[in-house]
């Protein structure tokens, strides 16, 4: 499977880092965080640099929960709790987990609207679709009727198994 293309957010506030001038993953105003609350070796010091640094790439929520405990451990107590404070807040649209996990077929006015759980395979595989065209706003690939076989061979190939509602009820793609 293709990787998700992941761009660094700063760990601390979960904000996008415009410019590379961060080299350990957080913001200059999100640096105080990283102060420790017990005496931390040099070796406590380099393993928090990596998994705060490894964090502002890898944002799914168990990866921040596992970075914010292990910070904990090591005595970056600010830290930790940065984290665990910016998880607490309501998610934003960042991680897959967010995504429908569930496929919604409609047809209006000689369309299908599909909406799928996110995967880049798929989103290759609609740009091969006649006539498809994606709506940013709803999340939705449009599709004119008559690709409805396209349609469905897309489905079947990418997610297969996953819970479906279409315009004459519930299915298992
Ligand atoms: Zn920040």
């Amino acid at each position: 499977m293709r990787r998700r293309r992941t761009y660094p957010r700063c760990t601390a506030c979960g904000k996008g880092m415009k410019n590379s001038s961060s080299k350990d993953g957080l913001h200059s105003s999100c640096r105080q965080y990283m102060a420790a609350t017990v005496d931390t070796n040099e070796e406590q010091w380099a393993e928090a640099r990596e998994i705060v640094l490894n964090a502002s790439t890898q944002y799914k929520r168990n990866q921040l929960e596992d970075a914010s405990n292990r910070l904990k451990e090591l005595g970056f107590l600010l830290m930790a709790d940065r984290i665990s404070e910016r998880l607490a807040q309501k998610p934003k649209k960042e991680t897959q987990e967010d995504q429908p996990q569930i496929v919604k077929v409609e047809v209006v006015d000689q369309e299908l609207r599909v909406s799928t759980p996110f995967s880049w395979e798929s989103v290759k595989a609609w740009r091969n679709i006649k006539g498809r065209k994606w709506d940013g706003q709803s999340k939705v690939n449009t599709v004119p009727l008559d690709q409805k076989p396209a349609v469905y061979a897309l489905l079947k190939a990418h997610f297969e198994g996953v819970p479906a509602e279409g315009p004459n009820g519930e299915f298992i793609i």
